[in-house]
């Protein structure tokens, strides 16, 4: 709820603060119990800053983050140690993530250990039983990160991030390092989990194609700044954002029956260290209007639960 990170700048001999990066720019959403929410938008656009402050592994400038009906920003370190068993994160880069100089058991077991697993042998189990879970076997245990495969590696991150059954996952484009032919299976393993465990995603990706199958609803950000955010039919069959339009128009229609007619954005994405006054797609929307360069539009609802930022819905809630 009005999430806001603000990175400073600092410049000349004195290293004085001379500006700061609106990273994430006064975003409110919320997610279901249960739901894969997807995070859509081009690199930089803050996506990842909002998974991280949810998180509070990068403290937020700004604004409430409640989980279960309390604010965890409040937390002090103690009871943030204990709430991270019910919140986790998958990375985008699995290698990066594994800890090259430790066996897959270990890796897997620390956050066991971390949450008062004490026993070896029982956290020897629990692993065993992870690795089947996201279809690795337990002979798998003893290896390091580069005997895998990046699919596997990415099995392996998910079954880090399932140790203490969380309650929420936050992906952080977690098949965008894959290759294409391993993503889907990646995907699915992902939604059985789902389905399987109770658990609630938020599922951050640049590319609208990857969300369309598993997420529920999908938000799309802009420098900073969520500006549509609807149940996955809605958004992809009546975008209302032009820039959401404008992502659409971009992606490959499979059918070829359907002519598709590419909206091309003008100019490159402003610098979040100095965002356009208003919308902050003016200087790229085809519908740009007087309005848009003054007034920052709301992010409101324009029919039921399909929320817009765009000055062109104005007045019709
Ligand atoms: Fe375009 Fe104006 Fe809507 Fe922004 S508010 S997306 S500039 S029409
Ligand atoms: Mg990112």
């Amino acid at each position: 709820n009005g999430l806001k990170k603000y990175f400073p700048i600092h410049g000349g001999v004195l290293g004085k603060k001379v500006g700061e990066v609106k990273a994430v720019d006064d975003v409110s959403f919320q997610v279901r119990p249960g739901e894969i929410l997807g995070i859509v938008g081009e690199s930089g656009c803050g996506k990842s800053t909002t998974g991280k402050s949810i998180l509070r592994l990068i403290e937020p400038s700004e604004g409430e983050v409640k989980f279960e009906g309390q604010d965890i920003t409040t937390f002090g370190s103690e009871e943030m140690r204990k709430l991270r068993k019910d919140m986790q994160i998958i990375f985008q880069d699995p290698y990066a993530s594994l800890n090259p100089r430790h066996t897959v058991e270990k890796i897997i077991g620390e956050p066991l250990l971390v949450h008062g697993m004490k026993s070896k042998s029982e956290r020897k189990k629990r692993v065993q039983e992870l690795l089947e879970v996201v279809g690795l076997s337990a002979y798998h245990a003893s290896r390091y990160p580069h005997q895998f495969s990046g699919g596997q590696r990415q099995r392996i991150g998910i079954a880090r991030a399932l140790a203490n059954n969380p309650k929420l996952i936050i992906c952080d484009e977690p098949v965008s390092a894959l290759d294409v032919s391993v993503q889907s299976q990646i995907l699915n393993l992902m939604e059985e989990l789902r389905d399987e465990f109770n658990l609630t995603y938020i599922f951050i990706a640049h590319d609208l194609s990857v969300v369309k199958h598993i997420s529920d609803r999908v938000g799309v950000m802009y420098l900073g700044r969520m500006v549509e955010l609807t149940d996955k039919e809605k958004l992809y069959e009546e975008p209302k954002h032009p820039y959401t339009q404008a992502l659409l128009s971009a992606v490959p229609e499979p059918d070829p029956d359907i002519v598709k007619e590419r909206i091309i954005l003008e100019g490159d994405v402003p610098s979040p260290a100095n965002p356009p006054a208003g919308c902050a797609f003016h200087t790229r929307c085809p519908f740009a209007m007087d309005i848009c360069s003054q007034i920052r539009p709301e992010f409101q609802p324009v029919d039921n639960q399909h929320f817009v930022a765009c000055h062109l819905y104005d007045g019709r809630q």
